[in-house]
């Protein structure tokens, strides 16, 4: 056969290949974002299968997320030219993990069948503990203590090995909880995440023949994103690497986003401390992106006090600037990159035009694109089909099979890279509407995360009360004293009575069927239901019935309360925004912002009704996973991936760097935050758009948000500044601007208002600082014309 083949070697530069040759012993490369690293990684991990030093089941590789492992699997597969099928050790470090612990459950005192709990029955286990010890649920919820015991979880800490300061956790019970806590799970033979890593440590640590096999059985080890390891993830990869220490971690410290989960950036410079005689890798040349985008990313990464520093340079000295552009408020925002994608989707953008290598494909395969997307029907594909096979023909001899139809831009370059989860609404909403496929990676999407759904249902009994699913979701939540038995009497109540459950518990709380708190909270949630519906029958009597009618005709008195307000009403007065605002763990902020976006998506809905069929049709809009899609998701799970187009919005104080981050003393949050914003930045390979937003809609008022102070760190040759005028008429700089006519024939009198609005929006301060800041980091190409927006947009409301 011969020497095998490692034709592999000859892509990769002489530092990548040098890091990939030296298989044996400990390597660290440390470079930054688009250097290689995982490139390296996956053709270290080819090499070593290819020159026998390693079976597949013999080489550990870990990495962070799901979609990160697969790509690394797909990678190899590709070097290898074969299927790689047989690597069972690659994989995240929760997926390795529960291999490991299944094999040894019984050395925890677990079952090989244990379950996996997941958040919501962690939290219902915490809820009957503390409830026990006699602890008052509200003071010190069940969330908090959970957010407690996983940070103790991250650092490998069991109960018995905490101590000082830390047992004071919790009013000084935490410690007994989690011990609690940890007996219960092993009655349940059950685990949570942070037990997975958690107990295989405490496994390794106190079988050392176990451990030892392993070391032996675990040939190679490579890590990927190293710097987000957190100290458990740290421990057992040393215990691991421990015999023979054939480790390679790469990593990048500006990359460091999980800081708040746990991650120490800090094992990376331990490296070569506790592994002595480490070949350190670094590298310099970034492979992915254009030098405009890659001088914005390292212009905004330099301005991080607490890094290693380092420089990157690339070939790729033409291209794109980075575009910067600001809107009136978050909806504009996602219309804008909404015609934006599709200027680029069907080739008319500039940048469309301008592109160096656009992706082709043979007729085969774009007949597949067309029909597989469902982007045509299968007869236009097919015409489109015969010329395209005409026009090989024509290319005849040499164009046949060599013929390659250049393409604009694919959906699935394009990615939006969102700071918060709920930003991610306004997209979905906008790409909905304009048709324009996509995915959310990472994640429910918007309308089926859990406080969306809880909400809706609210609305949803209000508008139609037979809605039982509803109501049952409802009423008991938030808590109500409600309990199985007094369901099971409502439902009873309601059968025997042929009405739906809302009249059902009616009937059970007048006759007495009812005891204790379950009655008190029945009735008073029945009591809230009437008064909610009223002004909800308000609401739809006098509110815009007939569309074609023009503006004057409509002569209608404004109901009392809008349905926004309304909204607001409901989730206050039903105690369901207090639950979360009660609400101490983690994730209680971000559904607490989902909510206030839930609210802010009613705007554009006359009623509740409007908007509840609108939510329907868009959850029935699910394609599948077929055909190309443009990407959304959030700037934490992009890490390690890129795209060639990527937009970045919503960069305003307090969404990006997040409130949170700016309330916090020191800059550690900070400086987290400006490493998310590297890592967005890092993720283009060709164009890379920012957007901020001058106004966002917080609960029926408008809030002027500033500028993100990132943007002020952006390099100003590098960057474009674009003024939204193409949008507006004037003279923009913008290939897919709409004019005002296109607005004109939306005559809607919710659509006046809204302009009279966002004219208004242009007087405010954060408009105005808005302005400064935009015209400091860059110098705006044509002059802003927003007083004449303003003037028109009065005169015509
Ligand atoms: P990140 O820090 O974002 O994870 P990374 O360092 O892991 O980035 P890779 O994803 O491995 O970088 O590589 C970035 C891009 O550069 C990929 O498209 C890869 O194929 C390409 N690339 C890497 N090394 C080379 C090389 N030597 N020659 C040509 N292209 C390369
Ligand atoms: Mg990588």
């Amino acid at each position: 056969f011969g020497a095998p083949d490692t034709s592999y070697l000859d892509s990769l530069n002489p530092a990548q290949r040098e890091a990939v040759e030296t298989l044996d012993g400990p390597v660290l490369m440390l470079a930054g974002a688009g250097t290689g690293k995982t490139k390296a990684l996956t053709a270290r991990i080819a090499h070593l299968l290819n020159t026998g030093r390693a079976q597949p089941r013999e080489i550990l590789a870990v990495t962070f997320t799901n979609k990160a492992a697969r790509e690394m699997k797909e990678r190899v597969a590709a070097l290898m030219g074969q299927d790689i099928e047989g690597m069972p050790w690659l994989g995240t470090f929760h997926s390795v993990c529960v291999k490991l612990l299944r094999r040894h459950a019984e050395l925890v005192d677990l079952k090989s069948n244990f379950t996996i709990l997941d958040t919501d029955d962690q939290i219902r286990l915490l809820k009957q503990l503390i409830n026990a010890e006699g602890i008052d649920e509200k003071r010190w919820p069940a969330r908090q203590l959970a957010g407690v015991i996983d940070s103790w979880k991250n650092r490998a800490l069991t109960p018995g090995r905490i101590s000082g300061g830390e047992g004071e956790e919790f009013n000084g019970r935490g410690v007994r909880l989690y011990a609690a806590y940890q007996a219960r799970l092993q009655t349940l033979n059950a685990v949570d995440f942070g037990d997975l890593l958690l107990h295989v440590v405490t496994i390794f640590q106190k079988h050392p023949d176990l451990l030892e096999q392993y070391q032996r059985w675990f040939r190679y080890i490579l890590v990927d994103e190293y710097q987000d390891t957190n100290v458990a993830q740290y421990l057992w990869l040393r215990l691991l690497a421990g015999g023979h220490k054939n480790i390679c971690c790469v990593g990048d410290d500006d990359q460091s986003i999980y800081g708040w989960r746990g991650a120490e950036v800090g094992n990376i410079l331990r490296f070569e401390k506790d592994f002595p005689g480490a070949k350190v890798v670094r590298l310099e040349r970034n492979y992915r992106s254009t030098e405009h985008i890659l001088k914005a990313a390292s212009a905004i990464i330099s301005c991080n006090k607490d890094r290693l520093g380092k420089d990157l340079w690339t070939d790729e000295t033409d291209g794109e600037k980075v575009r910067l552009i600001g809107h009136w408020d978050g909806e504009e925002e996602a219309r804008w990159v909404g015609e934006e994608i599709e200027a680029m989707h069907s080739g008319v953008s500039g940048f469309a035009k301008r592109r160096k290598n656009p992706r082709s494909k043979t007729p085969d395969q774009e007949f597949e694109r067309l029909t597989k997307g469902g982007r045509v029907s299968e007869h236009v594909a097919g015409d489109i089909h015969q010329i395209n096979l005409q026009r090989e023909q024509a290319l005849s001899p040499a164009g046949v099979g060599n013929y390659k139809i250049p393409q604009s831009v694919g959906l699935d370059e394009i990615a939006i890279l969102v700071r918060a989860s709920h930003q991610m609404r306004a997209f979905e909403d906008r790409f909905l509407s304009i048709g324009l496929p996509y995915r959310v990676i990472g994640g429910p999407r918007f309308y089926e995360r859990m406080e969306i759904r809880d909400a809706m249902a609210y609305f949803r009994v209000i508008c139609q009360p037979d809605d039982d699913l509803a109501f049952e979701r409802i009423i008991n939540t938030p808590k109500r004293g409600v309990g199985d038995k007094a369901l099971q009497e409502i439902q009873i109540a309601a059968r025997s009575n042929g009405v739906n459950l809302v009249e059902g518990a009616r009937i059970a709380v007048a006759d007495g069927l009812l005891k204790g708190k379950a009655k008190s909270g029945v009735a008073q949630l029945l009591a809230d239901l009437d008064r909610w519906t009223s002004l909800n029958v308000q609401q739809i009597r006098y509110g815009v019935e007939d569309e074609d009618a023009l503006v004057e005709d409509v002569a209608y008195e404004p109901a009392e309360i809008s349905h926004i307000e309304l909204a607001e009403k409901i989730l206050d007065e039903s105690g369901y925004t207090k639950m979360w605002q009660n609400d101490k763990s983690p994730e209680a902020p971000g559904r607490l912002e989902n909510l206030k976006e839930l609210v802010k998506a009613l705007e554009q809905f006359e009623n509740l009704a409007g908007f509840l069929e609108h939510v329907a049709l868009i959850m029935d809009n699910d394609s599948g996973n077929d055909g190309e899609k443009v990407t959304i998701m959030t700037l934490h799970g992009a890490k390690g991936l890129e795209f060639p187009v990527v937009f970045l919005p919503g960069w305003e104080e307090g969404l990006f760097p997040s409130q949170r981050s700016m309330d916090e003393s020191g800059t550690k949050g900070l400086e987290e935050e400006r490493r998310l914003a590297y890592v967005g930045i890092t993720r283009a390979e060709e164009l890379c758009t920012i957007s901020f937003a001058a106004n966002r809609r917080v609960y029926g008022q408008w809030q002027a948000q500033m500028a993100s102070r990132f943007i002020d760190e952006l390099p100003a040759d590098h960057v474009d500044v674009m003024t939204p005028n193409g949008l507006y008429g004037a003279q923009g700089n913008m290939g897919a601007g709409r004019s005002l006519d296109d607005y004109g024939q939306d005559s809607s009198p919710s659509r006046f208002q809204e302009r009279a609005a966002k004219a208004d929006v242009y007087n405010s301060p954060g408009w105005k600082r808005m302005q400064q800041r935009t015209s400091r980091a860059g110098t705006p190409r044509s002059p802003v014309t927003i007083e004449a927006k303003a003037t028109v947009a009065f005169t015509e409301g």
